[in-house]
């Protein structure tokens, strides 16, 4: 970009994933892209007035719901956890999907199974 900012210092995109409910509220993933650098960040912001959870410590990688429920424990919300029937790993519910008798997490659900639910 030719302003000489350092390298790692400028967020130059930010990519905001698919949101998610709890208690009535939306919130979502924030990825932020850096200029010069390929690690990005992650934050989790509530979508109606852009606050983001995780001011004073954001993730190096895509947080697991497991992180996403701290984040939201620390702003006094109680997200509700399931267990993920592929994996037992915790999940949200806010973006768990049901899945016969169980509940599949955003780490293992797949279109396929969408076909099978
Ligand atoms: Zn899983």
């Amino acid at each position: 970009m030719g302003n000489g900012s350092r390298p790692g210092t400028v967020v130059v995109r930010e990519i905001d994933h698919e949101p998610f409910e709890v208690d009535g509220e939306q919130y979502l993933v924030r990825e932020l892209v850096w200029n010069g650098i390929d690690g990005r960040s992650y934050e989790v912001v509530r979508r109606r007035d852009d606050q983001v959870l995780t001011e004073e410590e954001s993730f190096d990688t895509y947080p697991t719901d497991a992180q996403i429920a701290v984040a939201l424990e620390e702003h006094g919300l109680d997200a509700e956890m399931e267990t993920c029937k592929m994996c037992q790993k915790e999940i949200l519910v806010a973006t768990a999907r049901r899945h016969d008798k169980g509940w599949v997490g955003t780490c293992c659900w797949d279109e396929r199974l969408r076909m099978t639910a």
